[in-house]
């Protein structure tokens, strides 16, 4: 039994791991050379908002087809989610065909495939093209079962990817060890395409690579309304831009500006990072290839380890704010949690300390499936949402292929994405049932969890 006192020695320790809280997640600064605000009126080809994965490779594509292209960041680029992930390049492992496989048909189940698999090709692609150095280690990714309760759940999920046309092996328990995972992950699902990569260098690089292209982007420049006709015209608090194309390349807040609030909510997820192991931790640990890791749990865990040999956790528990509102704060239940998953998949690890912990917002939509397509009477608004957290390759190929459309190009690919999404609740029932079922996740999740620490003994 622990005495009082070593019990709040730990106390204090979580409560100065969980102040390593970070506003702008673990991977950004605001940069040096931040962008002057939009002051003024300006026009263009096209106005796109949000300087994330999307709306940058958005950006970069039709500068280079030619087009007069501004940006609107109501921050800095990289502030949303493509600043705060994982950083897994990843296809369409994370998938969950349950959520809409009976609804879309397999056929377009397997373009979906194909169009996740495909994304993660285009972006290793555009970070040779514009020579983005991201740490991206090309490792494959395992979703890992931590109980054997799970090891069904990850062979169903990979028979019906291999139907759809996703590649994957199965490893068992010795070809785990063989690969040096560590032990808490008994077996999975490997996919040797894709790996990690740092999403705020990538981020950054492509924000880097549009400013050369001459894309003009204006940071500190919020969206504030905008009226609809055949040419658009955008207010922002000290200026105004018109163009024939507007993009809504804002994901998660995309609700906020009175659009698809019927189809995505945003959720929020977390991160912790530890301090860099030390050489004698790290040699313990094993791991030599470094595969991103996530679970088979129903609210996944991932757990990476970064170029800076720090160890990366997120999700393990999502919350879905009233109202669809994405408030910029601190989530210390879901750190806690996270810290708590640190210790039980890294026993050796058990005592070290944090570097930083933070949160971000996906969108998510009831059948997990992107939200992508145009609207306004000209049908000239065009937005991208939807990514339920997968999104460093598939919103990146999706910004990029949305400016192929509006630059005349139809690519099929963009065109398999086009689905009836279905509707969300209004509020209050939104809120309850959005939260009843990640509640009821936990709740299996922590089934499976204690199960894994019962078996492991006191610890
Ligand atoms: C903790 C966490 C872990 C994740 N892990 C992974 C992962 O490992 N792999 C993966 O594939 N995906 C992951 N995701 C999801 C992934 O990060 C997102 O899918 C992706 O970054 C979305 O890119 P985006 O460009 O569409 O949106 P965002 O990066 O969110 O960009 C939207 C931008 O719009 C700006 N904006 C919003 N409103 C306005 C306005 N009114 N005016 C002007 N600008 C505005 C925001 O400031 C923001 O910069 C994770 C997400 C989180 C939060």
């Amino acid at each position: 039994m622990q005495s009082a006192r070593t019990e709040s020695m730990e106390d204090a320790k979580e409560m100065a791991d969980l102040e390593k809280y970070r506003a702008l997640g673990g991977w950004v600064e605001k940069p040096d050379d931040l962008q002057p605000a939009l002051e003024g009126d300006v026009s263009a080809d096209v106005v796109i908002v949000g300087a994330g994965f999307a709306g940058l490779s958005a950006a970069l594509e039709l500068a280079k087809r030619g087009a007069k292209v501004i940006v609107l960041e109501r921050e800095f680029a990289g502030f949303g989610a493509s600043g705060r992930n994982a950083g897994y390049l990843a296809g369409a492992l994370g998938l969950e065909y349950d959520l809409f496989l009976k609804d879309i048909g397999n056929e377009k189940a397997k373009q979906i495939v194909r169009y996740y698999e495909d994304a993660v090709t285009f972006v290793e692609g555009k970070l040779k093209e514009h020579g983005i150095d991201c740490d991206y280690n090309q490792s494959g990714l395992i979703r890992a079962g931590i109980h054997p309760s799970q090891e069904e759940k990850v062979r169903e999920g990979m028979r019906i990817g291999a139907e759809l046309g996703l590649q994957s092996d199965f490893l068992d328990e010795a070809q785990m060890r063989a690969r040096g995972i560590p032990t808490a992950f008994l077996f999975g699902n490997y996919v040797p395409r894709g790996g990690t990569l740092n999403p705020g260098k990538y981020v950054m690089g492509l924000r880097r690579a549009a400013l050369r292209a001459g894309v003009k982007i204006y940071e500190n420049t919020p969206l504030l309304s905008y009226t609809e006709g055949a040419v658009i015209q955008v207010k922002t608090p000290r200026g105004s831009a018109s163009a024939p194309v507007l993009m809504l390349a804002t994901n998660a807040y995309t609700p906020q500006l009175g659009l698809l609030a019927d189809k995505v909510v945003p959720l929020r997820i977390s991160a912790i990072e530890t301090e860099p192991l030390s050489e004698a931790q790290l040699a313990a640990l094993g791991w030599p290839r470094r595969e991103g890791i996530v679970t088979a749990h129903w609210t996944m865990e991932s757990h990476r380890l970064t170029a800076h040999n720090t160890l990366v956790l997120t999700t393990k528990r999502i919350h879905y704010p009233y109202g669809s509102k994405t408030p910029n704060v601190p989530d210390y239940d879901q750190y806690r949690e996270l810290r708590v998953a640190l210790h039980d998949r890294f026993p050796t690890l058990k005592g070290i300390a944090l570097r930083a912990c933070w949160s971000g917002y996906i969108s998510f939509a009831n059948d997990a499936l992107p939200v992508v397509g145009t609207t306004g009477a000209n049908q000239n608004v065009y937005y991208a949402a939807g990514c339920s957290g997968h999104g460093v390759a598939a919103q990146s190929m999706v910004g990029h292929m949305i400016a192929e459309r509006i630059r005349g190009t139809e690519p099929p690919l963009l065109a398999a994405l086009s689905h009836e999404t279905p509707a969300t609740l209004s509020e209050p029932f939104r809120w309850c049932v959005v939260n009843g079922a990640l509640a009821g996740a936990n709740v299996l999740d922590d089934l499976v969890n204690r199960k894994v620490r019962d078996a492991a003994g006191p610890a």
